[in-house]
Order: structure tokens, then sequence, then C-alpha cells
């Protein structure tokens, strides 16, 4: 089995965008290969937020990892900070990382503009995700297109430490691009995001389900309901693929296109397939919820199995690097 690592931000309980786009894989791969999903508090640290809020956005992501089906059986799900060696490491790739890449990610241009004082950790950011990954030296990193130049980068990175310190000791890890969903958000405008108020929670209840489909944007070709569609500029046809069976799916698209149901029509049939398809994980989610010493002990243990293969690493990566051990060792 290869080893896989994916992070999520902690931004607390997922919606159908994070779901489709991502977690979904994460957990169809858990059977296939040996995967660690952490939850990257650290990274969500390098952006303007609530210090207030951070621990519980980050349980409740955990609520939603193990509600939609990561089972700490066949995967290990943690939280990156309770590993502190992703954090050492990110300090020794620090020596080796150009800052010239550094300064070329377009995330990192992009966010800075944002922002009146750039924080180095901005900057740093690709470095911790260099760390992360290698700390177990995972070799897939499943990767939505905005990440791919990330993913050069640790690259580069991991080319360049072990030209100093190891040749081969560190994979190069490969980007695993999967037939994910760009899901956009229900005004069709931009992708599915909290911070834009455009996204369905995974566990809302049945009835906010369907008020927030049925006024959400379609193919603006259909004015009346006379009008045919073009399903695949559709956002409502992409949730379809998602949550509907193929069956159902078909007949969207030729309902759509012969004018055979209104939008309204369509959306109902997406909203009673959404609400089966998510009632299991929203049942899962509550009765998680009611014992969040429950969660924690998961996270915990999840921790511990990270941080067993992660010490393995850094005791390795420091003999080569030459740091001298400490007495007793
Ligand atoms: S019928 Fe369905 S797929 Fe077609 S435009 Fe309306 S909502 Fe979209």
């Amino acid at each position: 089995m290869t080893r896989v690592f994916s992070g999520i931000q902690p931004s607390g309980e997922l919606h159908i965008g994070n779901y489709l786009g991502a977690v979904q894989n994460w957990v169809r791969l858990q059977h296939q290969q040996d995967c660690l999903f952490s939850i990257v508090d650290l990274h969500a640290i390098t952006q303007p937020y609530e210090p207030g809020d951070l621990a519980q956005l980050t349980l409740d992501m955990a609520v939603s990892l193990y509600a939609v089906g990561l089972d700490p059986e066949k995967c290990i799900v943690f939280v990156q900070s309770h590993v502190v060696e992703h954090t050492e490491l990110n300090w020794l790739l620090t020596t080796v990382t150009p800052l010239g890449e550094l300064e070329r990610q377009t995330q990192f241009k992009d966010k800075a503009q944002r922002q009146e004082s750039v924080p180095a950790g901005l900057l740093a950011y690709p470095i911790l995700q260099a760390a992360d990954v290698l700390l177990y030296k995972a070799s897939l990193v499943p990767v939505g297109e905005d990440q791919v130049q990330h993913l050069e980068l640790m690259r580069e990175i991991a080319r360049r430490w072990n030209a100093r310190y190891g040749q081969g000791y560190f994979p190069e890890p490969q980007p695993l691009l999967t037939k994910t969903k760009r899901v956009l958000g229900l005004d069709s405008k931009a992708k599915m995001s909290k911070s834009l108020g455009n996204t369905i929670g995974l566990f809302e209840a049945p009835e906010a389900i369907w008020e927030k489909l049925r006024p959400a944007a379609t193919d603006p070709a259909r004015k009346t309901r006379k009008d045919p569609g073009t399903p695949e500029i559709c956002n409502i046809y992409t949730l379809h693929q998602g949550f509907s069976p193929p069956a159902t799916v078909d007949e969207v698209a030729q309902q759509c296109r012969t004018a055979g149901w209104g939008c309204l029509d369509c959306k109902r049939v997406l909203a009673d397939n959404m609400i089966a398809n998510l009632k299991p994980m929203r049942e899962r989610a509550a009765q998680l919820k009611r014992e969040p010493a429950g969660v924690l002990e998961r996270l915990r243990k999840g921790a511990g199995r990270a941080q067993a293969l992660a010490r393995r690493t850094i005791a390795e990566v420091r003999d080569r690097m030459g740091l001298l051990k400490p007495g007793g060792d």
C-alpha cells in the first residue's frame, strides 16, 4: 500500500462543497491506501482568525470527518498541532528551501495582497506543507488544481534535502489527481465557501436544505418553464452527480434539455436524494457531538499513531543533518 497524506483546515463542520470536492474521496482512499488525514490548525493560523473559536472549529471538523465515514481503524485522523514534529521538520526544511520559490507561489501573492502586514508564516506555508507530507514519507497527495504549485515546491524541497543529506531518503510526493468535482456555491458565482455564505452544511436539517436549494441559481437560459437548458453548465446538475443515482443523473440531463422538468422539479429530486444520502451522516454527527470526550480520545489515539511514525523520521533526519543527539540516547 502506498502512503497518502492530506490535510484540511479546521473550518468547522463540512459543507457539501468540501465533502464532494475532497473528503468523499478520502473515505474511498482509506480502504485502498495507507492514509493519514490531518486537521491542519497550524496552517489556519497563518490567516487572520479568532483564537477563541479555533479549538471548537477543530473539534467540529473532527466530528465531520468521523461522521462522513473516516474510520480510525482504517486510517489515521489527527490534529496537526498535536504532533509537534511537524513544526520541527518545518524548521529543518526551511534551511534548504529557496526564498525565491516561496515568493513566486501564486497563493502567497494572492493572500499577501489582501493583508496589510504580511506574516512570515504566510510565506513559509508551503514549507510546513512539505513537512506535513515528508514527515510520513507519504508518496501520494490528493490535491486540487490550486495546490499543484505547492506540490511542485514540496518535491523541490525533498530533492534539495536529499541532495544535501541523503539521496533517496524522502520520496518525491506525487499528486493524486482524482475526478473530484469543483462545486460552485448556491449563487453559482464562486467556489462554495463558508466565508461567501453560499454553502449547504453537511448536517443541515432536511427543511433547511430545501430552503437553500429552492432559490439556488440554475442555467440562466431557462427563463421560463418551457425554455430548454444545458445541464452541464448548471450547478444543480453537478450536485445531482454527487448525490443522485446514475439513472437519475441521466434523466435530469434529458428532462433539462427537453424542458420536461422545471428547475423546481429538478431541485426537489435533488433535495430528496441529498437528504437521504446525508441522513446517516447527520445522525452520526449528532451522536458524536453528544460525546465530545470520545472524539477527543479518537484524536488523541490518532495523534499517537502519527507521532510514532513522525518520531522515527525526525530521529533519522536529525542524524543525517549532523545534530548532536541529546545525552542518554
Ligand atoms: S432543469 Fe435542473 S439541471 Fe436544468 S437548469 Fe434547471 S436545475 Fe439546472
